[in-house]
């Protein structure tokens, strides 16, 4: 097999972990087993892969493991997987979580491999493991669980617990699932830290990775409108319609600019990134960072823009549209559905002046706003034990590997974990494999043919080991 990118040859390997290893095949079919086991959210029915999980560790028989299932809500399984430190008192707890759930197929038909198959596919480069949850992310659940069951069958036994919790809803933002573990059943997750999804990407700058250490919020909107209502044949004002009013607001949107914050998770980003001074220095000005970023994504062909302006911005994307019923009558009554996301410290409150603004006063008194979903932004501090763990365990796999504290323009159950205040961070160890772009890469998660490589499948395992060894 050949594994020709610069990236891979820099990777310090161990033997057990090597191609065609048994903790290879083991790993390729665990992940098999998880993608076959429909869990699409919804209706997320994650109870029947939990069960399938608790059973692998089960049939270990180690008396370290102990493992429960938790229905937070009937059918939506949570599965805690507790192994007991030998010095739990004095000693950190580590949790490492993975969503058991999986987004809809759009269209199985714009899969070339069907996507509860978890075939196994040779491409030029690596041999590839095709289905929903390959990459998003069955394969760091399936990491976290190869890398303690090695480590175990060692004789190994942390000091601290280890807690893997497979979580479940958290493709609807998870208040089917962590929210309720998180709320209710702290006592069976305590753990000091938390590590899943997120980060753990190779950037395409010197050895850097990301590594994510906060998110933004929502403040999703349904906006409705209304206007006449009558028969088509006789439309009179056409400025009195609800669906010009709302093409109005579209239009607003469309032409609005959106401010710049340069908050301190993107300057802390900025500075973390393996870049010359000067490139730093210019990245935090405010007053050239559009024209700059997007002058940086043509030179490289990889979408800098796309990545870092959501996060020095609030973003405001109309994603649903509804009105009418009938061609012949004119519907008094327009909605419009708009996917918001915040900076740290952009509440309701701001957001809706904000949006006052861009619509215009007049039309905006008349509308109706009913908020959809309000999560804060969250955050976790950088100077931390864990944080570091995580650096030294990159730098032994990875010679030169830097941590860049990326602060995500997407959503993850950390949020629900950060409201114990406790250290919580994305990373799985994970490269960009040669046939994709980053663009692409970034849109594999939810999108048709979603895929991992059994390369970075075992790189994130190799790292799951070595850091869990660390506990
Ligand atoms: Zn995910």
């Amino acid at each position: 097999m050949a594994k020709n990118s610069q990236n891979s040859r820099k990777i310090h390997r161990m033997e057990k972990f090597s191609s065609n290893s048994e903790l290879e095949q083991e790993a390729i079919q665990f992940l098999q087993m998880c993608i076959q086991t429909d869990t699409v959210n919804p209706p997320g029915n994650e109870v029947q892969l939990a069960k399938k999980i608790q059973e692998v560790f089960d049939n270990e028989e180690n008396p370290l493991i102990q493992t429960k299932i938790i229905e937070t809500k009937p059918g939506r399984g949570n599965l805690i997987v507790d192994i007991r430190g030998s010095d739990p008192e004095t000693s950190d707890s580590w949790g490492f979580g993975s969503h058991l759930d999986v987004v809809p197929i759009e269209n199985a038909k714009n899969w070339n491999y069907p996507p509860f198959s978890g075939k196994v596919v040779e491409l030029e480069h690596d041999r590839f493991i095709w289905g929903r949850g390959a990459f998003d992310m069955k394969n760091t659940g399936t990491a976290f669980t190869i890398a303690i069951l090695a480590l175990l069958r060692e004789g190994f036994q942390p000091k601290g617990n280890i807690k893997l919790i497979f979580e479940a809803d958290e493709e609807r933002g998870g208040e089917e699932g962590m929210a309720i573990l998180v709320d209710q059943y702290w006592d069976e997750i305590k753990v000091d830290c938390f590590i899943t999804e997120g980060g753990g990407f190779k950037l395409p700058i010197g050895g850097d990775f990301t590594i994510q250490v906060g998110e933004k919020g929502k403040c999703q909107t349904k906006i409705e409108c209304e206007g006449v209502a009558g028969h088509g044949s006789t439309p009179g004002d056409y400025n009195k319609f609800a669906i010009y009013k709302l093409m109005d607001i579209l239009e607003n949107i469309r032409k609005w600019k959106p401010e710049i914050y340069m908050i301190d998770e993107y300057k802390q980003l900025v500075n973390a990134l393996s870049l010359p001074g000067i490139f730093k220095f210019l990245l935090k000005r405010k007053s050239i960072i559009r024209p700059l970023l997007s002058v940086i994504s043509k030179r490289t062909g990889d979408p800098f823009d796309k990545f870092l302006m959501p996060i020095i911005t609030d973003t405001i994307s109309p994603t649903i549209v509804k009105s009418g019923s009938k061609v012949n009558v004119i519907s008094p009554h327009a909605e419009l559905s708009l996917d918001i996301r915040v900076l740290p410290g952009h509440n309701q409150d701001f957001i809706y002046n904000k949006l006052e603004k861009i619509i215009g006063s007049e039309l905006f008194k008349e509308l109706k706003l009913s908020p959809i979903d309000e999560t804060a932004s969250t955050t976790s501090p950088i100077n931390t034990k864990y944080y570091h763990s995580i650096g030294e365990t990159l730098e032994e796999i990875y010679p030169g590997g830097n941590l860049v504290p990326l602060f995500d323009v997407g959503g993850t159950d950390m949020k629900h974990v950060r409201k114990r205040n406790i250290p919580c961070y994305g990373f799985s160890l994970l490269l960009k494999d040669p046939d994709l772009t980053y663009d692409e890469l970034g849109s594999l998660a939810h999108a048709p043919n979603e895929r991992i490589s059994v390369n970075n499948l075992m790189i994130s395992t190799e790292f799951a080991y070595r850091l869990m060894k660390k506990v």
